[in-house]
């Protein structure tokens, strides 16, 4: 537990130590000065008493920065405390609220602290883009134990999550989401009980979700029930990438990741780094899970249209085979459900959008199976028998939950009607078809679906556990609703 001083009512600073009886865990002082992105204003002397006195009482840690050391040690010195300290670990800090530091900065701070009498080194620095995690795994990978390196910021949060695994002395988490003392630090409830913080060790599989945001992707809690349910020695962790997105996958397999579910706006970037690609997500031209082969190849999947396709396939005797299809939305979600009923055998496949040049370039490709029409033409008054319509819109997703991208007289009974949307479960879509005869199929069919087919591809030999994986994203949709 670390108590930060400077935190604290300055008029209940100096009695600090009145904390210690009620922890219940190893205690760390610090108290970081305003020059080091603290809040002490204090005189040099009267903040470094602080925790001079915090050694005499036999505290466990306590964090002096860097610059301060010598003071420090002068002042233990003159108080007879001996100097390398007994019973008290030291830790040196430095930190960069404004820019990463090098590998070779890095090494040199190091270097410095452990000749200075450092216990354990810590070097907090701003990360300014994903790859700045790899600067803190190849440095800890070079100085083993005893070294905190924290990249600070959204873009470094797996360095935090997965400090286990890369050899971190310790990583810093929140008492509650909110009480952030640094940015980028995730509560100490989800780090346990979500990220099984405690379980995770130098063997433990790494894999994540690639986009910008990922922040609310429910993967993390799907993927992390799966994986602690079939005791798999693994860990999925969200991954802020908004750049060189297949640069990173690269680097990051080199660094202990074995697979990754990618997100807007990576799926198609990402594809650079595939060494093969499957051959419905290549003709999609977008993948949205990344498979490490036995050989160390990387195969790229698109699995979000298998998911979706198949909870409609269900829903018929034979499948998709000569059905005539509606798929309202030409972005990526509707591109692959528009190529994935194509490749099920879907006869016809009308592609309805709000920019209508979209749907016709998606029609083009698919030839003449396929054809174009504006959102508003459709609205007004498309008169042909189908069989299946699917949105693939944003339109009804929360906030805007009052909205349906089709008006409800061009929904036919007995048609299988899909959204790909899961929030809220069910969409205004969804319930209007439900009104007029039509059967529903949820996105949340498409989610759950798609996760469970990375799972698969990633661990062939374990069956996801699927009531589970669904609970927990049911969960995480409850308390979403709940906050608004
Ligand atoms: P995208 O590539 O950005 O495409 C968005 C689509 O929505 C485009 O066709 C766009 O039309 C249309 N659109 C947006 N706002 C509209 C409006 N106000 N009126 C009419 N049309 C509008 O996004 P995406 O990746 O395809 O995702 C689309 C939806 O699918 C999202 O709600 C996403 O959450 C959902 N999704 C769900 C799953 C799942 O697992 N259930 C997986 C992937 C995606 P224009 O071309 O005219 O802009």
């Amino acid at each position: 537990m670390e108590i930060r001083v400077d935190l604290l009512d300055p008029d209940e600073q100096s009695g600090w130590h009145r904390l210690l009886p009620a922890l219940t865990l190893p205690a760390i002082v610090t108290n970081r000065p305003k020059w080091e992105g603290g809040n002490s204003e204090a005189s040099e002397s009267d903040r470094l008493s602080i925790l001079v006195d915090a050694v005499r009482r036999g505290v466990s840690h306590v964090d002096v920065e860097l610059k301060a050391l010598p003071t420090f040690v002068e002042m233990c010195r003159a108080d007879n405390i001996s100097f390398p300290l007994d019973g008290t670990k030291l830790i040196v800090s430095h930190h960069d609220f404004e820019k990463p530091l090098s590998v070779g900065h890095i090494s040199d701070l190091i270097e410095t602290m452990r000749r200075a009498g450092a216990n354990i080194c810590k070097i907090a620095m701003m990360a300014h883009s994903a790859m700045d995690n790899f600067i803190v795994m190849r440095t800890l990978a070079r100085f083993n134990r005893n070294c905190i390196i924290i990249p600070m910021g959204d873009f470094g949060q797996v360095s935090r999550i997965a400090a286990g695994k890369f050899g971190a002395y310790l990583t810093f988490a929140s008492v509650s989401s909110g009480s952030e003392s640094a940015p980028g630090q995730v509560d100490v409830s989800t780090l346990v009980e979500l990220y099984r913080f405690r379980s995770v060790t130098n063997k433990t599989a790494l894999y994540g979700v690639i986009g910008d945001p990922v922040s609310h992707s429910m993967s993390p809690a799907v993927h992390n029930v799966a994986m602690k349910l079939s005791n798999i020695d693994a860990l999925y962790v969200p991954l802020r990438v908004n750049k060189d997105y297949a640069q990173f996958v690269r680097e990051a397999i080199r660094y202990g990741f074995c697979g990754f579910s990618v997100t807007i706006p990576a799926k198609l970037e990402v594809m650079s780094a595939m060494d093969v690609l499957d051959d419905v997500a290549s003709r999609i031209g977008a993948i949205n899970s990344v498979v490490q082969l036995e050989g160390g190849q990387l195969k790229g999947y698109n699995t979000d249209w298998l998911a979706a396709i198949s909870a409609i396939e269900e829903k018929f005797p034979d499948g998709l085979t000569d059905k005539r299809v509606i798929c309202v939305g030409a972005g990526g979600a509707g591109r692959a459900l528009v190529f994935g009923a194509i490749a099920r055998g879907a006869q016809h496949v009308v592609v309805v959008n709000r920019s209508v040049e979209k749907a016709q370039a998606l029609a083009e490709e698919i030839g003449e199976q396929a054809s174009a029409l504006s959102l508003d033409a459709f609205n007004e008054g498309f008169q042909e028998k189908y069989d299946v319509l699917m949105n693939t819109t944003s339109v009804g997703m929360v906030p805007n939950v009052d909205d349906s991208p089709v008006k409800a007289e061009r929904l036919e009974k007995g048609t299988v009607v899909f959204d790909a949307i899961y929030n809220p479960l069910q969409t205004r879509l969804l319930r209007e078809a439900e009104e007029k005869g039509c059967i529903p199929v949820s996105g949340l069919e498409m989610f759950m679906g798609q996760a469970a087919v990375q799972l698969r591809y990633w661990f062939p030999e374990v069956e996801p556990p699927v009531d589970a994986m669904r609970e927990a994203v049911l969960h995480r949709l409850g308390q979403s609703s709940r906050r608004k």
